[in-house]
């Protein structure tokens, strides 16, 4: 694409004129900062946008411009989809020198639209290769490859990398917030697994962060999340993987209290070759469920859940030896309601009876089946790296990550189901940590900075006004510039 068909689809984009789009970039800036992104504006020849791009007048447009969560209707500019990190660099460029705000996407699931924006998006899912490095402990994989296409991926080779559960998330997203499912107990987040960044950084220019190059970007980049550059690249290390014991028991849900307490008592002295996860759902069917993964022998397995099995009998219980795989497939389904919110917390200590009696009223009264609670175990090797070795805080003495989920099918359903979880939240902060998972984003959330990266938000803004004095990476939950 030539600079001048660029710059006719800033001119000429409905909805966000140039004018507008230098209004919000400057929004929020001070004086002497609007000056210096003028000059820094000034310095850059504007290149062309290369890659795939889709605008608002091609049949492609609407079909791009949602992310997974389709409660936000975002009309961007435009939609560029590079093919390498010179194509990234461009797209960087080309907004900076026509002042359009930019977002970066891979999988589109940010639970808030975060990848989304007035301006112009940054798909990198056409960036999708993996390559297994020799001698085979770690792969190279591009962010926009998708978590089973990766996990089937490496399945022909043997070998797993500790992700998510949804099958259609995107590896950089999830990389740069964390990353945390089944396999995390044993060989800690994705993030922890990370061993260099390839990055293209707010002036467009390709750089590698590691323990060698860019060292504290390398540090940011694990769980500080998007605030800091493109990320371009992820070599990351995998584990040798074959058969699996998959675990899933159902109760009734009257028996959630009992269930939930014998869980929290017994969790914590479980091994890491063990992760469960307990799901309550609301009403009118009001369910209760446990899943788990299991990387031992079965034998040992079943004294381990036997605490659990005796608190309330299950009316279900399936215990099930498989490729790795074929469990990775069994846990990735997804809500096939299109519309929803989350929340999330994490718990230090037990939650006591009067909270867990809390649970029970919220999930009784909740407006619909698909409303649910999760008490996802935390621990094992995610808790043996320190709070401070990655810019992701939350480890040692956390006990569980709990997630709050409502789904909806219409527009008519928001408000009953935006109420609920806000109730449900607001009546659990006198028995969780004040702390919140960055890749469950929450745009209500009172002093997010603090409760997504706890002491590390000092050095997290100090790495940003080193990287991106100009704030070019920036969301309505990224890092701040600077106090
Ligand atoms: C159905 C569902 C299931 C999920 N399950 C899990 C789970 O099991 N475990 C877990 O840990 N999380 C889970 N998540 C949360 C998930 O990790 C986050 O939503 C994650 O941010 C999604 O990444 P993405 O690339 O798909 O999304 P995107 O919307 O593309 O990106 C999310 C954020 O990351 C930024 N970003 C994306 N790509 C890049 C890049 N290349 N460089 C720099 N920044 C980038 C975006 O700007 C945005 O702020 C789940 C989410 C959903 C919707």
């Amino acid at each position: 694409m030539s600079t001048r068909r660029s710059a006719e689809l800033c001119d000429s984009a409905p909805g966000l004129s140039r004018r507008h789009a230098l209004g919000r970039l400057a929004g929020g800036l001070a004086a002497g900062a609007v000056a210096s992104l003028a000059m820094a504006r000034a310095q850059i020849r504007p290149p062309a946008l290369t890659g795939r791009v889709v605008r608002s007048t091609d049949r492609a447009y609407d079909a791009a411009r949602f992310d997974f969560n389709r409660r936000f209707d975002v009309r961007p500019l435009a939609i560029v989809y590079p093919t390498d990190p010179g194509d990234v660099g461009n797209a960087v460029r080309w907004a900076r020198a026509h002042g359009v705000p930019l977002s970066v996407r891979s999988g589109g699931h940010s639970y808030e639209a975060f990848s989304l924006g007035p301006g112009l998006v940054i798909d990198v899912s056409a960036m999708h290769a993996v390559t297994l490095d020799p001698p085979g402990h770690t792969i190279t994989a591009q962010p926009g490859v998708r978590l089973l296409d990766l996990y089937r991926w490496l399945w022909n080779e043997g070998v797993a990398v500790s992700g998510g559960t949804c099958a259609s998330v995107g590896l950089g997203g999830l990389t740069v917030g964390g990353g945390v499912g089944y396999l995390s107990r044993m060989w800690g987040l994705t993030a922890d697994n990370v061993i260099r960044f390839e990055v293209v950084d707010a002036e467009g220019r390709a750089l590698e962060a590691s323990p060698r190059h860019n060292p504290d970007l390398f540090w940011a980049l694990r769980g500080g999340g998007a605030s800091f550059g493109i990320v371009t690249e992820i070599t990351v290390r995998v584990q040798p993987i074959g058969s699996v014991v998959v675990i899933h028991l159902e109760w009734p849900f009257e028996y959630a209290a009992a269930v939930l307490s014998a869980w929290q008592q017994h969790q914590v002295s479980w091994p890491d070759e063990l992760a469960f996860t307990l799901e309550l759902g609301g009403t009118p069917a009001g369910t209760l469920a446990g899943d788990g993964l299991f990387l031992g022998r079965d034998e040992r397995l079943r004294p381990l859940l036997a605490p659990l099995i005796a608190a309330a009998p299950p009316t279900r219980s399936a215990f099930a030896v498989m490729p790795w795989i074929d469990a990775a497939v069994q846990f990735s389904g997804e809500s096939l309601l299109p519309l929803f919110k989350a929340k999330s917390d994490f718990t230090r200590t037990p939650l006591p009876a009067e909270a867990i009696d809390s649970v029970m009223r919220f999930m009784a009264r909740a407006p619909s089946a698909t409303c649910a609670i999760q008490f996802q175990q935390w621990g094992g090797a995610i808790s043996r790296v320190p709070a401070d070795a990655t810019a992701f805080p939350h480890r040692a003495g956390t006990l569980s990550l709990m997630q709050y989920l409502a789904h909806w099918r219409t527009e008519a359903d928001a408000t009953a189901h935006l109420e609920w979880i806000g109730e449900f939240h607001t009546a659990m902060r006198p028995y969780v940590s004040g702390g919140a998972y960055s890749n469950m984003p929450d745009v209500e959330l009172a002093d997010w900075q603090r409760a997504y990266y706890g002491a590390n938000l000092g050095r997290l803004m100090a790495i940003k006004k080193a990287h991106d004095p100009n704030n070019v990476f920036r969301f309505a939950q990224s890092i701040p510039v600077g106090i």
